[in-house]
């Protein structure tokens, strides 16, 4: 792993200029490179999982994916362009100009829940910024892991982009080395932990966190258009999703009829849970244990499972279950849930509902459902989240128009289509001057001209 850094830490400094076809042909071997691997990759991806259907992973990875891709193609030309930047008139004839290079080599570390998207979104942004890149795969998903590495040591020349497979152990050296730039995705606690270990080197880190991201449903919402949203970001991937709802903000007099509506739901779009050929299972034991010990701790009466079937150790199934107005204090409230559990919190005004997410850790996403744009703005303006949908959830993400990441504990720097680009380039200032300029005017001894001068600008 050193070896292979310290090759492409080389290299990045001997052959700093990357055009744009260079780029545009790793891009092209990305897309190929899915194009031909996107069976054998679900099929890796569904194994970890213990199962996962091949149309969800088609949704939720490889789609962003070649969107991605196709959205960099067609812009990373026009973005990697030196432009010019406005100018004070005190300064003319001289111009500036901003000039995007690449910053050398970067570093990817890459979680469970989405491997492969969350391997790929970041590589794009990194490679059309003229980066080499190294790729750490989670130990969570190793078939996955090795058989991505596969596919990319077939398409790619190792001197542009290596893929490293391996334990914690691995991990913790891989956020030591030197890096340009490192891209961390995963939980906040290991977030910290990446953050100190590049801090040695002074090597700028995007961090890319959980945490719990709130739905409030507003008094005049539709409640089946909220139920209907909810329970997809709900259920996809088993609740495995950084941006899925985490708990839902409601007032008491809808809580039933929400519930009656996501079993409704549950009913026509999941039938028959337990052989279901479209529902994820939760990717390990670990996992499975922790939310399950969530819901031990609760009192019987506060769980409201939306089908009849028990949650599978064996296979890791866990059915979407609710969970009635739980003590803010209880686990399943003071962690991160990941996984199909859902509190409904009950609120009495919207500004008790703003107060509770004020009081806590600035989500990664925040969902707002209703119809009144007074109460929306009010949501949008007196809260801090990573990223919002007003009446939908988790679609933000995939667009390549607008940068995503998280704020406060959630995360450091956002990516994705332009935004990424510019992560990972160093957008270099450029002061220009011209052959004929008036500088000459404020060297010392400072004479009547400067004073006066200077009284005018200072005034
Ligand atoms: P994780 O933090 O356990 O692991 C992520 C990566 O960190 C893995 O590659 C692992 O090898 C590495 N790692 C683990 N311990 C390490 C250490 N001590 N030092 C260095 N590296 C270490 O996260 P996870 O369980 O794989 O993913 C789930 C978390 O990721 C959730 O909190 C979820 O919200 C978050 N997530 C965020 C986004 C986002 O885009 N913001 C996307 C997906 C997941």
């Amino acid at each position: 792993m050193q070896a292979q850094f310290s090759r492409l830490q080389r290299l990045s400094r001997t052959q700093p200029i990357v055009d744009w076809a260079t780029r545009a042909e790793q891009l092209d071997n990305l897309e190929t490179m899915l194009s031909d691997s996107q069976h054998s990759l679900a099929k890796a991806i569904s194994s970890d999982f213990g199962y996962r259907s091949e149309s969800e992973t088609q949704f939720a990875e490889l789609f962003p994916s070649f969107t991605g891709i196709s959205h960099a193609k067609k812009h990373g030309k026009s973005w990697m362009k030196t432009r010019r930047a406005s100018i004070s008139a005190l300064y003319m004839p001289a111009h500036n100009e901003i000039q995007p290079q690449p910053l050398g080599v970067v570093g990817i570390m890459v979680p469970w829940n989405y491997p492969l998207y969350l391997a790929i979104g970041p590589m794009i942004d990194a490679l059309t910024a003229g980066n080499r890149v190294m790729v750490k795969m989670s130990e969570a998903a190793p078939k996955f892991a090795e058989a991505f590495a596969k596919a990319v040591a077939h398409y790619f020349s190792p001197d542009m982009v290596s893929v490293v497979l391996g334990e914690v152990d691995i991990a913790e050296a891989f956020s030591k080395l030197p890096f340009d730039h490192l891209l961390y995705t995963g939980s906040t606690a290991v977030g910290k932990k990446i953050m100190a270990a590049a801090a040695p080197n002074l090597t700028p880190v995007t961090l890319e966190l959980g945490g719990k991201s709130p739905v409030i449903v507003l008094d005049d919402a539709n409640l089946e258009a909220a139920v209907n949203r909810v329970m997809m970001g709900k259920t996809l991937n088993a609740g495995q999703t950084c941006i899925a709802p985490d708990y839902v903000l409601i007032q008491r007099q809808y809580h039933e009829r929400f519930v009656e509506l996501a079993k409704e739901w549950m009913q026509k779009h999941y039938p028959n849970i337990e052989n279901n050929q479209d529902y994820s299972h939760i990717i390990n034991d670990a996992q499975f244990k922790r939310v399950q010990g969530y819901l031990q701790q609760l009192p019987a009466d506060q769980l409201q499972p939306l089908t009849k079937a028990d949650a599978d150790a064996q296979t890791r199934l866990m059915p979407p279950v609710f969970v009635a107005n739980p003590d803010p204090d209880s686990e399943v409230m003071q962690n991160e849930i990941f996984a199909p559990v859902l509190p409904l919190m009950h609120y009495d005004t919207l500004d008790d509902a703003i107060d509770f997410i004020n009081a806590r850790p600035r989500p990664l996403a925040l969902y707002v459902f209703g119809s009144n744009n007074r109460d929306i703005d009010k949501v949008r303006t007196y809260t801090v989240s990573g990223g919002v949908c007003i009446n939908e959830v988790i679609l933000h993400v995939a667009q390549h128009d607008l940068p995503f990441g998280g704020v406060g504990h959630s995360g450091i720097g956002a990516y994705h289509g332009k935004a990424g680009f510019e992560r990972f380039s160093h957008m270099k200032p450029v002061f220009v001057q011209a052959k004929f300029n008036g500088m000459n005017f404020l060297l010392p001894p400072y004479g009547e001209l400067f004073k006066k001068g200077m009284a005018l600008l200072l005034k």
